[in-house]
């Protein structure tokens, strides 16, 4: 879905309720897509809208085209004011300090001063998170917080990974916690990676890897949607690439659910909507773990879906900056 509101009549009428002190912006970056929504005091997201933005055109031209979208979304409430906006970006970048650390498909924004310029932007306190950490807190809010031990990755043109412990989300020491790309895995010796190195989870098993092996096939393929197009239709290369892709993410995530022992390993992004790959990628961690961290683990796909990271991104934005007297307040 490209430039519109994707919510309806029930859920704009709720979005009027909301009193002026109490509504926030998420917005998440794909590598193609921004998706941004207003959240409520109760973490209720609403108007939910997505336009294509190319984080590679760089952060003044991604940020200007944030600053549009925000405009549209809400240019028939005039009067919301925005408490603040949570932001998630598709790379590894600290939650402690916002800056973004040699981003891969992101040129112009390795070590951008990013907080600073979203804020003038938007005229509002900005937090930034990595879109998977922030999903991996979506998916936990979205099953209620019934799985407080939970693995959750994003598997779309990039590869990213979020952890929730003990119902927490984990940011490491650094505050980049989860970026399980470039970990060296079989199969991959000798290819070079974005971050500099070679031989990294991300060379091999991406989307954006899936999508240079077929080109170099001869396959027309322009992005991540038709990667997976074709092998929901059981195109027999692109099958094969993506079950190969689904086996190497299970094998690095085999030794995370060794040492980790999470109840569940949620699979999110365009690539978990192919039943091969979530196939793959099961069987890869069955066949790689102890037997006694997989007996009771659950191996699923995202409830949250598509709103996984901006459901995360709810409850950052609201923690950062709380309502003023939040029981007052309304959704
Ligand atoms: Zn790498």
């Amino acid at each position: 879905m490209i430039d519109g509101p994707s919510t309806g009549g029930r859920r704009a009428a709720r979005l009027e309720a909301v009193r002026n002190d109490a509504a926030w912006l998420v917005a998440e970056f794909g590598g193609g897509h921004l998706r941004l929504g207003i959240s409520t005091a109760r973490e209720t997201l609403l108007r939910v809208r997505e336009t294509r933005v190319d984080v590679s055109d760089g952060p003044p031209a991604t940020i200007a085209a944030l600053r549009e979208s925000l405009d549209t979304l809400v240019a028939d409430l005039p009067d919301l004011r925005l408490h603040s906006a949570a932001i998630a970006l598709p790379g590894p970048v600290s939650s402690l300090t916002g800056e973004l650390i040699a981003p891969a498909r992101m040129p112009g924004w390795h070590g951008a001063r990013v907080l600073d310029e979203l804020e003038e932007a938007l005229g509002v306190p900005v937090q930034v998170e990595n879109d998977a950490r922030a999903g991996a807190l979506g998916e936990f809010i979205a099953r209620e917080e019934a799985i407080p031990d939970l693995i959750y990755v994003k598997a779309g043109t990039g590869i990213g990974a979020g952890l929730i412990s003990r119902g927490q989300l984990v940011h490491g020491g650094a505050g980049v916690a989860g970026d399980i790309t470039h970990v060296p895995v079989p199969g991959a010796e000798g290819r070079q990676c974005s971050c500099g190195r070679t031989g990294c989870l991300e060379t091999v098993a991406s989307g954006a890897a899936i999508r240079r092996e077929l080109i170099g096939q001869g396959l027309d393929i322009a992005s991540i949607s038709d990667v997976t197009g074709l092998a929901q239709t059981f195109h027999p290369d692109a099958t094969t690439a993506v079950r190969r892709s689904g086996k190497q993410l299970g094998t690095a995530l085999s030794s995370l659910v060794n040492f980790l022992n999470p109840s569940a390993v949620i699979l999110g992004g365009a690539l978990s909507a192919v039943d091969a790959y979530v196939a793959a990628v099961r069987s890869a961690i069955y066949d790689s773990s102890l037997a006694m961290t997989t007996q009771q683990l659950r191996i699923e796909t995202t409830v949250a879906g598509s709103d996984a990271a901006l459901i995360g991104l709810t409850r950052i934005a609201r923690r950062s900056t709380p309502p003023p007297v939040p029981d007052a307040l309304s959704n």
